[in-house]
């Protein structure tokens, strides 16, 4: 039972931290901006433990210092506190642009900031790039297709998305973000690459960031009530996080230069994940219906023909095999955070 378990791993730090040891010519100058975030540390801890010098640029949004602590005092690792929205100067190899908050409470509570993140973000880490050559990838999203009327979305559809409803600032920030990459790539020969991710989740989630799979679980856990907005048959495929940061890594050192989706076709009804997260957690919540989000895109599957063919990627981590690490993640962080656990 994984929530009786004492001897959990701390919530920040699964990882040996040990660093491969790389001759100066094959060791990068790597910039992560977002790194402090959930999807970035783990990308950080893939550089770091390959040998590359890493360098995190974050503002603390919604990151958190926690997720990179265990590389604070490493000789190759640098955090610069900043946004990107102010240009900066930096001398790098490469750039994993990730700065930008990702889930829909996140990112709408300040939605002109969020617009601003994606849109002069991306454009000074596209300056930050075309100064000192390095190769630049953007980790766009599936929001991009908006509420999809194709199923599964693959990389040429040209989407479905409201241009003034609550997750525009989101979903038309990184339309135009890509955009941005790509009038560069064309105008100035940048070296680009576009992931467009699909739902990931897993460990160092925020608690409170109030994406379905991290509320579902720690609702759960607290045997509190699973809340599902809308009638639950809208759905979502969920790839877990290891999956997609070998994704990130596979497509920026590939030469494949247009869009890649990443994420796991494995589709659900949110009613079907709610019960299933119950049923893994042994809980006695109620799942119960809340109002349906506005724009709330009703279907979403990855078509992941591109990244087979082009990166030799797929995901290798079942949605169970993640749900049960992060289940375990979230009862840690739990308790730390003296919450009561049900035994
Ligand atoms: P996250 O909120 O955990 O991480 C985002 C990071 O960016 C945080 O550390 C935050 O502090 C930082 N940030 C935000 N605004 C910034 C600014 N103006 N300047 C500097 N730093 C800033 O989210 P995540 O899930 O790790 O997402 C990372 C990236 O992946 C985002 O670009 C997101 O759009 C994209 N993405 C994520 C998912 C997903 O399911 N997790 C799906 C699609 C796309
Ligand atoms: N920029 C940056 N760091 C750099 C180079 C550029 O932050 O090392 C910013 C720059 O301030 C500008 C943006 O990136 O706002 C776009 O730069 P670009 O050179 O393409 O445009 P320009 O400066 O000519 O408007
Ligand atoms: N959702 C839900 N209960 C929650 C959080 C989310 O039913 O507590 C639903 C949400 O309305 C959406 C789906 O789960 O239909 C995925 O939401 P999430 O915010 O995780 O991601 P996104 O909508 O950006 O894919």
């Amino acid at each position: 039972d994984v929530l009786s378990k004492q001897s959990l791993p701390t919530s920040t730090t699964p990882y040996v931290m040990k660093t491969a040891y790389l001759p100066d010519h094959h060791r990068k100058k790597i910039l992560v901006t977002g790194g402090s975030g959930f999807v970035g540390s783990h990308l950080v801890d893939k550089l770091m433990m390959e040998g590359h010098e890493v360098i995190v640029v974050d503002n603390f949004f919604t990151g958190q210092k926690k997720n990179i602590a265990h590389w604070l005092h490493h000789p190759n690792f640098s955090l610069i506190v900043h946004d990107v929205t102010e240009p900066i100067q930096l001398e790098v190899d490469q750039i994993y642009h990730l700065a930008c908050p990702a889930s829909p409470p996140h990112y709408q509570y300040n939605p002109v900031k969020t617009i601003k993140t994606s849109v002069m973000g991306t454009l000074n880490m596209l300056g930050l790039a075309k100064r000192v050559h390095a190769r630049i990838l953007l980790s766009s999203t599936s929001e991009i297709y908006g509420d999809p009327e194709v199923s599964p979305q693959p990389e040429s559809y040209w989407g479905h998305v409201n241009t003034i409803g609550p997750r525009a600032c989101y979903d038309e920030g990184k339309r135009v973000a890509e955009t941005m990459m790509y009038s560069y790539q064309k105008q100035n020969g940048l070296d680009i690459r576009v992931a467009r991710i699909f739902n990931t989740f897993g460990p160092r989630m925020h608690p409170n960031d109030g994406r379905v799979v991290s509320n579902f679980i720690i609702e759960a856990l607290q045997n509190k009530d699973m809340t599902i907005y809308g009638d639950g048959k809208q759905t979502r495929s969920f790839q877990y996080v290891s999956d997609l940061v070998d994704g990130l890594h596979a497509l920026m050192n590939n030469d494949y230069t247009q869009p890649v989706n990443l994420g796991n076709p494995s589709e659900w009804t949110i009613a079907e994940f709610a019960e299933h997260v119950q049923a893994l957690t042994k809980s006695s919540s109620q799942i119960i219906k809340l109002p349906k989000s506005t724009d709330d895109p009703q279907q979403r599957r990855p078509d992941i023909q591109t990244a087979k063919r082009e990166l030799d990627w797929e995901p290798k981590v079942s949605v169970d095999e993640g749900l049960k690490k992060t289940i375990e993640y979230f009862a840690a962080v739990l308790r730390e955070a003296g919450e009561i656990i049900p035994t």
